[in-house]
């Protein structure tokens, strides 16, 4: 049985307060049960400026904290980057590796996503690895292609069994922050390719669902066979919603 993980992606929103007060209201609502009971992990995705503020709001409650980005690079002169070692520093368990938005805003190709990949699980981070083919993508029939030769830059790069050590979420580009999601089917569709794609070995791996996921729409993307619970954007950053969404994957 795997266990599911509901992850929130704040993105670039908020400040310390609303950090803060977003934090607080999820630990409350979470703290009714001690941890070894639960059945669901949550992890959190703040801004990195607001890394150590939420870890510290969410100490003890046992949810877990996660950055968005990270450097392929250790250390050096790379201004503005932030290497593995720092989230880790800054108490991160988990980062975000080849988000769509990553891949298309910042131009980070498969190569630069294995190589973060790479250097996230060396500096001992879980990288949660996005992938997801566009809407002419769909329409042109290349979605299973698409999406496991995301995977494959990666096993190329650190091998199957690091990919299958990780999290790997499948987030269509047309169903993120559009309001659109995948028909259950055909979420479990790509998973059960994915799946597939990581054989024996991944068995275990823990496959996200990401794009417009709801309370309204959870349960059913999470009763699929191959979906272990959710990447959340949007409906993260409102903490009932948030919350409904991970009892979802009960
Ligand atoms: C995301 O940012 O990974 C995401 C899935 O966003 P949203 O839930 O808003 O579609």
């Amino acid at each position: 049985m795997i266990k599911p993980l509901v992850a929130g992606n704040w993105k670039m929103h908020g400040n310390t307060e609303t950090a803060s007060h977003l934090a607080a209201q999820l630990v409350a609502q979470w703290s009714d049960r001690p941890v070894a009971e639960r059945s669901v992990e949550m992890v959190l995705f703040p801004p990195s400026v607001h890394l150590s503020l939420v870890k510290g709001a969410v100490a003890g409650s046992g949810i877990a904290v996660g950055a968005q980005n990270l450097s392929q690079h250790g250390s050096g002169a790379y201004t503005g980057e932030i290497s593995g070692d720092m989230l880790v520093d800054q108490g991160c368990d988990y980062v975000l590796v080849g988000h769509s938005e990553r891949r298309d805003l910042f131009g980070e190709s498969s190569a630069t996503v294995a190589e973060k990949f790479k250097a996230a699980q060396s500096s001992g981070l879980i990288p949660i690895l996005c992938v997801g083919e566009t809407l002419r993508q769909r329409q042109q029939e290349q979605t299973v292609a698409v999406v496991t030769a995301q995977i494959k830059a990666v096993i190329d790069c650190v091998g199957l069994h690091n990919v299958c050590r990780a999290v790997v979420a499948y987030e269509p580009v047309w169903a993120i922050g559009t309001g659109e999601t995948a028909s259950p089917e055909q979420a479990q569709q790509v998973h059960r390719a994915i799946r597939n794609q990581l054989g024996e070995v991944g068995l275990s791996t823990r496959l996200l669902y990401g794009g417009s996921v709801k309370a309204s729409n959870a349960a059913e993307l999470f009763g699929q066979p191959d979906i272990n619970g959710g990447l959340v954007g949007g409906a993260s950053l409102e903490a009932i919603e948030f919350f409904n969404i991970v009892k979802r994957a009960e």
